[in-house]
């Protein structure tokens, strides 16, 4: 069963969402080439701590950073530790937090420095991909029309959809149902009903969709080694449309 968010449930999903979102901003500030993954964690545990909040992510099924930091071919579940940034990279960022018993997700990527020409267009087609996917949430349509705008459009430009992991939905727990593949034919699944708040994810590769996960168990790479970008927004299912809870 997919939960339908009260007024009172969205009005603290909003607040956790407006929180996440000012401690990811704050976060980027901090990002530059020379820094290293474990550093951007510090930060990240800084932020959250200071806004009075839990990371979501941190012990999840024994995760052992604040939030996931993931370079270059990493896909996502990268975790923070002695690896630098330098000019050239891209860095994901994904964090979910939880404020009084509510949780909000969302995912950046960011350029370091000056990066190639197709990488930066990697970044601006998922950012892009994921707009098309959220402009779909919306009460009647279904819940794969999600899926098939973040396909359709990603693969118009060149680049394919990650498989093995999807979007889902969110509230009182991080992972809720349904879950949100990136990829399929529209008009199926479940009918999208007000009240419902989804974290959509698109996962988009320069190459193959394939991926697989290192030996440390967490840390899911591109098959072909070749760079892959992650956005995420938590975003509510209203009467007026999507709103994006995380910005
Ligand atoms: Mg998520």
């Amino acid at each position: 069963m997919i939960s339908l968010k009260s007024e009172k449930d969205l009005q603290m999903m909003r607040e956790a969402g407006k929180i996440l979102a000012k401690i990811m901003q704050e976060l980027q500030k901090g990002i530059t080439a020379g820094i290293s993954t474990g550093e951007i964690n510090r930060m990240a545990g800084d932020l959250i701590r200071r806004e009075g909040v839990k990371s979501a992510f941190k012990g999840y099924r024994g995760f052992p950073g604040e939030i996931c930091v993931s370079v270059n071919e990493e896909v996502v579940h990268g975790i923070p530790g002695e690896r630098r940034l330098v000019e050239g990279d891209i860095i994901s960022l994904d964090l979910g937090i939880e404020y009084k018993g509510y949780f909000s997700d969302t995912a950046i990527t960011l350029p370091i420095g000056e990066v190639n020409p197709r990488t930066k267009k990697l970044i601006e087609v998922t950012k892009r991909s994921l707009l098309k996917g959220i402009r779909q949430a919306r009460i009647n349509n279904h819940l794969s029309d999600i899926s098939y705008a973040i396909q359709n459009y990603t693969e118009s430009q060149g680049f394919s959809v990650v498989r093995q992991f999807v979007g889902h939905g969110i509230g009182i727990n991080l992972h809720e149902e349904p879950e949100i593949p990136n990829f399929g034919p529209p008009n199926q699944g479940p009918r999208l009903l007000s009240g419902m708040v989804l974290a959509i994810e698109p996962m988009i590769n320069t190459g193959g969709w394939e991926c697989e996960t290192m030996d440390d168990g967490w840390t899911v790479v591109t098959k072909d080694r070749l760079p892959s970008a992650h956005f995420e927004h938590t975003v509510a299912i209203t009467p007026y449309g999507p709103e994006i809870l995380t910005s």
